[in-house]
């Protein structure tokens, strides 16, 4: 098997201009960066409004190990296989960060004859998107110390500007840094620290706002910090949401590209599933939905972290409604759920396998708790046995469950047709049924409990002093009716990394909890979760490289 890079080289790709036309998108509608990508103008989103709207599916996963399991490549792959069953499909789906690109997950753009392309663009700078949240981020931060500096009118506590400021780079360096040294004139030394770009309030607002006045308005609305008596301070004290908006007006247009088997696809705003809402842009989600019949789009992460959020959070923001959930599942993690090493899960190992299964039986039982229909892609691996496969596939119908062993990796929407049928049997001639698992009104405690408890399966919850202290900021400022975004460690249902398979009679802690009042949630942050990743001990930057012609190489 080739490399994703040599696959995605091979492919014939259609001028961007022509993907457009097959979605009744005419040259005027498009602006073109290069010839096979595409920003959709807002004149053209503001068209598609009268188109009806078409079929939302959602992909999500079993909790993954470090590599992913394949919820991008087979949300790439279905959409391919809709296609190749004669129905209009395309898939929207986040862009990637550089920081794991250059780190330990790799890229973002599918994988294998499931691409994206031209990937090589879209996993390094793709359309700058990533770089102008950076630049909105930090252009407030920069504003917010100035303010300081000059006077401080707002009387802002130095110890207490929560607004960070951020880089797409794995940099645990930057995790805490002082700024302001140097005298006088070089600002106001205080305390501050980076998070990665994907973590950014900005991201979030990015992915949740319908238009550019949604955008200025979520941005005024953002807790930039708190005044020496206690106060929040909101960024339209300060009144830069017009300049901090201007930053990111093209930033805000879903990106057109396309599949390696030309179809058409919106990859656009990237925020993590582990610290934030894990989706792509409620704006290109709906102008998909305009523009096909049915819709693929990616949750990251396992179902307890990015589903959970797209049901609670991004949806009812839509507002939109999901029809079915793929969840995607390997015998290699549940095989590393059931006690197998991380460097063992390409040898055949039923026993651990059996043992893992718990792990997709949680994460089945989670479906059912938002009302929807579903079916299990266990995504093969060249490495499975048949005996392996069939282990997993009878036991997600014991549990009631519909499953389809897929390869769009080695074959491409080819090799989940099956799938693309049972999806369409889920959904079509059906009302939606899609339900959130709690109610926007209920305390911030119940909505913590309620998520913790039904999803991750946890005893109780803990909360630290500071937590505590958050928690009467919340309620003392009326924020409790937003909605909870829970950061946690991707690698287990609980907020501890090392429980793997179906933990149970766990605690979970919440640490402190964050106002995202811009975003329009609250971000506990539980166990020891990190919103700016480290790099580790050999990093996917030590093979990649570019040839004296200007060609990516070894970008997996
Ligand atoms: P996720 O979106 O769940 O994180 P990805 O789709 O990005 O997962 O896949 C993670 C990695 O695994 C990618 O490098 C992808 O190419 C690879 N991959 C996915 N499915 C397969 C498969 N069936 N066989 C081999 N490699 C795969
Ligand atoms: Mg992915």
């Amino acid at each position: 098997m080739l490399s994703d890079i040599d696959i995605a080289k091979k492919v014939g790709l259609k001028p961007i201009k022509d993907i457009g036309r097959s979605l009744g998108l005419e040259e005027e509608d498009l602006e073109l960066y290069g010839k096979y990508k595409a920003k959709i103008s807002y004149q053209a989103l503001d068209k598609l409004q009268d188109r009806p709207e078409g079929k939302l599916i959602l992909v999500s996963a079993i909790t993954p190990t470090p590599a992913g399991e394949g919820k991008t490549t087979v949300s790439i792959g279905l959409s391919q296989a809709l296609n190749k069953i004669g129905e209009k499909a395309m898939v929207a789906i986040r862009e990637p960060s550089l920081g794991p690109v250059f780190g330990i997950k790799g890229g973002a753009a599918g994988g294998g004859y499931s691409q994206v392309l031209p990937m090589e663009e879209i996993n390094l700078h793709f359309t700058g998107d990533f770089h102008a949240v950076t630049a909105a981020n930090n252009t407030l931060a920069a504003l917010i110390d100035n303010h300081i500096h000059a006077g401080n009118d707002l009387q802002i506590d130095p110890r207490r500007v929560t607004w960070k400021r951020v880089l797409d780079v794995n940099d645990r360096a930057l995790r805490h840094v002082v700024i302001g040294l140097g005298g006088r004139t070089q600002g106001i030394p205080r305390e501050d620290g980076f998070d990665i770009t994907p973590a950014s309030e900005i991201m979030a607002i990015l992915c949740l706002s319908k238009d550019l006045a949604e955008l200025k308005e979520r941005i005024g609305n953002i807790t930039i910090g708190f005044t020496y008596d206690g106060k929040p301070v909101l960024e339209k004290e300060l009144g830069y949401e017009g300049a901090i908006a201007a930053l990111l007006k093209d930033a805000l247009k879903p990106n057109l590209v396309q599949t390696t088997e030309n179809t058409p696809a919106l990859v656009h705003g990237g925020p993590f599933a582990n610290i934030a809402q894990g989706a792509n842009s409620i704006i290109a989600t709906k102008a998909a939905l305009r523009m096909a019949d049915y819709v693929v789009t990616e949750a990251g992460f396992g179902f307890d972290l990015g589903a959970e959020k797209f049901f609670d959070i991004v949806c009812p923001n839509g507002p939109m409604c999901t029809s079915a959930v793929v969840l995607v599942a390997t015998v290699r993690a549940l095989k590393h759920h059931g006690g197998a090493k991380l460097s063992d899960l390409n040898a055949p190992n039923v026993e651990a396998l059996k043992k893992g299964l718990p792990n997709l039986g949680k994460h089945l039982e989670n479906i059912k708790k938002f009302g929807m229909e579903s079916v299990v892609a266990i995504n093969r691996f060249a490495t499975d046995t048949e005996e392996e496969l069939e282990i997993v596939e009878s036991y997600a119908r014991k549990h009631g469950f519909d499953a389809s062993i897929v390869d769009f990796w080695s074959k491409g929407g080819e090799g989940g047709l099956e799938l693309a049928e049972e999806v369409k049997r889920l959904v079509d001639d059906k009302r939606c049924q899609m339900h959130s698992l709690y109610d926007w009104k209920d305390s911030i405690e119940d909505k913590i409990k309620t998520v913790a408890t039904e999803i991750y399966g946890a005893k109780a919850i803990d909360y630290t002093s500071t937590a505590k202290k958050d928690l009467k900021k919340i309620n003392q400022y009326g924020y409790h009716e937003l909605p909870v975004c829970i950061a946690k460690t991707q690698k287990s249902l609980s907020d501890n990394p090392k429980l793997l398979g179906r933990p149970e009679n766990f605690l979970v802690t919440v640490r402190e909890i964050l106002i995202a009042s811009g975003a329009g949630f609250v971000i506990p942050i539980t166990g020891d979760i990190m919103r700016m990743p480290g790099l580790p001990k050999a990093p996917a930057a030590k093979k990649i490289t570019v040839d004296d012609k200007g060609d990516i190489e070894n970008l997996f």
